[in-house]
């Protein structure tokens, strides 16, 4: 039996892989993101041959994914192509549905998502938008396996359908007309009008002769064609469309969430928001940890000695990996607890993605990709996990950007370093504000890693990475209302403890390490002195000194280790000390030379330097190249060192 042959079609992410399962039972992967779908799927149904193909915005290709499902549905053979469309964002799926049905007629169209629409507050005529295109359509969810058995219906029972065709200016239908008799399709004459160029050597006098037209009358065949395609889209989602209340509410939030004026100041005090919450939350329960943690210490330590093990590898044992281990959980943990489900509390009433609606055209200008701001976001907790999540950018240029610029964000493992140094050195008296102004600076801290990530994407888009930014429509999902239980496993188990984890690992060797330079004595002097003798003329000349340089060195497995080993090894102690009180700590760092220069010097070395041992093997991990993860390695690193020498010398 010969089989239907079935295209299957439509944007990123509107449900085709799940459809594609729910109807071949063939295992493939579907994911949250766009873009996943690479290659062409093929899969049975009962006489049906499937083809999914990959995901486009438009049929005038983009990259080289779209290139294959334009050119599927432009030459290939094919019996029927079902468009799968996001009922949600109609409008906009659309531009794939009228380009297609200048190529066929043989098309139906499958509204996915159905489940969603009364979410967003609008309801769909579906007949009248059958009638409006002459084409079937048919309302699903492929997720909840709804609709499944009517679109098999309209596939079996399918009949030609009257063509439909977008009406555009009339030098761009002249010209149509005017290839017509030269290709196989109305698309096929549209896109070569808009390329001014084709394969089809017969129609290369034509085009001469038309785009001489164009140029000398200033036409631009692009902009016309897509303004006629969007207004016809706009007409049929206008004339199916009702809207309810919930609806114009959603659009009212928008108008100030994503307002031009409105939108970036309420974003940072958001910002600030959680920043604070999560700085003062945690304070409480790390002075817990940290006091069980040395209740701890103590038994553990007594029970060794009891047990007859040698003093010096109890020491290595409690005061370099059990400390450094427990420092790093104790400051660490609290505020990724508090801070992560905060953040997937946003993800989850759909606010990240209109922050990154808001910075979309900041990253545009900057040649990199809107999605960029979700994974600086994400990298405020923590910059390994902002690194894995740039796999929610499809273009590998614009993801490498996301990549090697993520850790001038700050994570936090170093706002505990920033906060003590603010609170210390710009923080005069301390009363009710004195918080308040910490985040603000704190903010002021995190701006200015902002434009350095602008400014260093366009260095890097014009130079090592060149490129311009990929084609891509940010989606505003609607607002929801949180699933507070699926927050706090997904931010507990796939953040915390993700990260923590990581932390743990590297914790563990550089505690022996830290313990082994801060015990090893050469001449009277232990490797901490000698290093950071060698190491200050230096760091003298950047604005800092030997001590702070080599604890940052030190500080490369968690950056929460840098201050506590300053003190260490300013008091010469011989393990990382809880000094406790931030008076005790602005005495010690002014006997040793610091002022109000060095501070700024080391909030701005903390906010660029090199990214944390974790995040370096997440970066090896997730580019695969040397060449990368040294670049990331080394780009930060220029930037502090450049910036604190311009500091040091001008104040
Ligand atoms: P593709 O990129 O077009 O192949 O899209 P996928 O099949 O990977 O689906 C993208 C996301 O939409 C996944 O998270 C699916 O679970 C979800 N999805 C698919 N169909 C539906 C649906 O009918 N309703 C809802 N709410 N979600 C769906």
């Amino acid at each position: 039996m010969v089989k239907k042959k079935i295209a299957l079609i439509g944007n990123p992410n509107v449900g085709k892989s799940t459809l594609f399962n729910q109807l071949t039972g063939m295992h493939q992967h579907t994911g949250n993101w766009s873009g996943k779908t690479v290659g062409v799927a093929v899969g049975t149904y009962k006489d049906l041959e499937i083809y999914d193909l990959p995901g486009t915005y438009s049929l005038i290709p983009h990259s080289k994914e779209e290139e294959i499902t334009s050119d599927f549905i432009i030459n290939q053979d094919y019996d029927l192509a079902l468009i799968i469309c996001d009922a949600t964002i109609l409008e906009r799926n659309l531009n794939l549905v009228l380009q297609t049905l200048e190529v066929t007629n043989n098309v139906i169209l499958c509204l996915n998502m159905m489940d969603e629409v009364e979410k967003y507050g609008f309801k769909i005529d579906i007949e009248k938008l059958s009638r409006i295109l002459h084409i079937k359509v048919v309302s699903m969810s492929a997720k909840r396996k709804e609709g499944i058995d009517d679109l098999i219906t309209a596939i079996n029972t399918f009949n030609s359908q009257k063509s439909f065709q977008v009406n555009y200016d009339d030098v761009i239908e002249d010209s149509i007309n005017y290839l017509l008799p030269f290709v196989n399709s109305r698309f096929e004459a549209v896109k070569n009008i808009i390329n001014l160029k084709s394969d089809n050597s017969k129609i290369n006098d034509q085009l001469k002769i038309i785009s001489s037209h164009f140029l000398s009358n200033n036409i631009k065949p692009l902009e016309l064609v897509m303004n006629a395609i969007y207004r016809k889209c706009e007409d049929i989602t206008n004339l199916v469309i009702t809207k309810t209340k919930k609806f114009n509410r959603h659009k009212k939030i928008d108008k100030i969430l994503t307002n031009k004026i409105t939108g970036i100041p309420i974003m940072i005090l958001m910002l600030m928001a959680i920043l604070y919450i999560s700085i003062q939350g945690a304070n409480y329960p790390s002075d817990l940890l940290f006091n069980f943690f040395m209740w701890l210490k103590n038994i553990m330590n007594d029970f060794l000695l009891n047990i007859c093990i040698p003093k010096c590898i109890v020491s290595l044992l409690i005061d370099g990996v059990y400390q450094v281990l427990t420092w790093v959980i104790a400051v660490m943990l609290p505020p990724m607890a508090i801070f992560f489900p905060l953040f997937t509390l946003l993800e989850d009433l759909g606010i990240l993605p209109r922050i990154a609606f808001n910075l979309d055209g900041y990253f545009q200008k900057s040649n990199a990709c809107g999605k960029q701001a979700l994974t600086m976001c994400m990298g405020f907790g923590c910059n390994a996990v902002g690194v894995t999540n740039a796999r929610i950018i499809d273009s590998p240029r614009e993801r490498l950007l996301a990549i090697l610029t993520n850790s001038f964000i700050p994570c936090n493992g170093r706002f505990p370093s920033l906060i003590a140094i603010i609170s210390m050195f710009f923080v005069v008296k301390s009363n009710i504000f004195n918080s308040i102004i910490n985040v603000l600076i704190l903010t002021l801290g995190i701006l200015l890693s902002i434009i350095i990530t602008f400014i260093v994407n366009k260095i890097l888009s014009i130079t090592i990475l060149r490129g311009m930014p990929s084609f891509f429509v940010l989606e505003l999902p609607p607002y929801r209302k949180p699933q507070i239980l699926k927050i706090i496993l997904r931010s507990i188990f796939d953040r915390t403890l993700f990260v923590l984890g990581r932390a743990i690992i590297v914790a563990i060797p550089a505690g022996i390490i830290i313990w082994l330079c801060a015990n090893i004595y050469i001449n009277d002097s232990n490797i901490i002195n000698i290093v950071s003798n060698f190491l200050n003329p230096f760091a003298k000349f950047i604005g800092l000194d030997g001590t702070i340089l080599f604890a940052f060195i030190l500080g490369f497995p968690a950056n929460e280790i840098v201050i506590p080993i300053i003190m260490m090894s300013y008091l010469s102690t011989s393990t990382i000390i809880d000094v406790g009180n931030l008076s005790v700590m602005n005495d010690v760092l002014i006997n040793n030379g610091w002022n109000i220069v060095t501070a700024i010097c080391v909030i701005i070395f903390i906010l660029f330097h090199f990214p944390c041992s974790t995040t370096m093997l997440t970066i090896k991990k997730e580019t695969g190249s040397f060449k990368w993860t040294i670049l990331s390695f080394i780009l930060p690193l220029v930037i502090g060192i450049i910036l604190c020498f311009i500091v040091s010398h001008i104040l």
